[in-house]
């Protein structure tokens, strides 16, 4: 590009120019490599071709016009005339980039061509791609990450180093019955503790769960906490588990309720048991009180007898 201007500026004249001659192109380019020819070998080769002599002995056989006649050659123009696409055309193609408005124009240059025109124009020439446009893809993926976001069943929000929420999701709007709009750019202590993401942010957590219960709410969260501290912002997502959890309370009351009637039991029937040991033991001694008392009769019986 550099020889081309200075020929357009009349710095350079007289010259053949190979214009392929650069690095990647037929100087070290593919093929080059692979043949591992180096680009002064390559040179003199290109040298050899173009004179029909070795190298070397060239410069005698250039006669009088410098060797012009022996490099001369015909060529056919080639050059593919493009038909301009309409404004209609390039307004589609706009619209497909999502550019809806001057604003939208950024002529930032990173798909390669200078204005958003100009890429416009070589897409509807079938040079370029609408997703080469930075700006265009970067909306693109945040749309979709905001697609999946919103349709997590989970609770999701995002707070800033000043405990502003940042981003809040449907699943969150719904728990905390807040809409976007009422909780956006305002401090996070109106629907949550912010007490965690202090703790996060002072102490550079990148990570903590817990479960919390939310008494205003009336619910139990299994919060998860993630630190981006390189996006200084704090991400909190958080599952409802209130029905689990009073499942899983009633389920204790219930087994406290039947380990208690378990324990009645055991002592009422270790009670029986006294009660039964106790009376047995009373009858025991009654009856051997009795057998005595039997038994001294028949021996005095004997005795008087005798
Ligand atoms: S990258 Fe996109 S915004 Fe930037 S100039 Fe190209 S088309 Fe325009």
């Amino acid at each position: 590009m550099h020889a081309l201007a200075d020929v357009r500026d009349g710095k350079l004249d007289g010259c053949f120019v190979e214009m392929s001659f650069c690095r990647d192109s037929c100087i070290g380019g593919p093929s080059f490599r692979k043949k591992k020819a180096s680009a002064a070998v390559s040179s003199l080769r290109v040298r050899q071709e173009a004179i029909g002599e070795k190298p070397g002995d060239f410069s005698a056989k250039l006669g009088d016009d410098g060797g012009v006649s022996a490099l001369a050659a015909r060529f056919a123009d080639r050059q593919i005339h493009y038909a301009m696409p309409t404004e209609q055309q390039i307004a589609a193609i706009y619209r497909k980039m999502g550019k809806e408005s001057v604003e939208d124009e950024l002529n930032c240059g990173m798909c390669g061509y200078a204005s958003c025109r100009e890429k416009a124009i070589a897409v509807a020439l079938g040079k370029a791609e609408i997703t080469m446009c930075m700006p265009y893809m970067k909306k693109r993926a945040e749309a979709i990450s905001d697609q999946i976001i919103n349709v997590t069943p989970n609770a999701i929000l995002s707070v800033d180093l000043d405990l502003n929420v940042q981003q809040i999701n449907h699943a969150a709007c719904r728990m905390f019955s807040i809409r976007p709009e009422d909780i956006l750019k305002q401090p996070v202590s109106r629907i949550l503790d912010e007490f965690d993401f202090v703790s996060m942010i002072s102490d550079g957590k990148t990570q903590l769960d817990k479960t919390t219960y939310y008494a205003e709410y009336g619910l139990y969260l299994n919060q998860s906490f993630f630190f981006d501290r390189a996006g200084g912002i704090v991400i909190c997502i958080m599952k409802d588990i209130t029905k689990e959890r009073q499942q899983h309370n009633q389920l204790m009351q219930h087994k406290t309720q039947v380990a208690r009637m378990a324990d009645d039991m055991v002592d009422k029937q270790l009670r029986l048991v006294h009660e039964i040991a106790s009376l047995l033991g009373e009858s025991a001694a009654e009856t051997k009180i009795a057998v005595s008392e039997l038994k001294n009769t028949v021996m005095m019986e004997e005795e008087e007898n005798q």
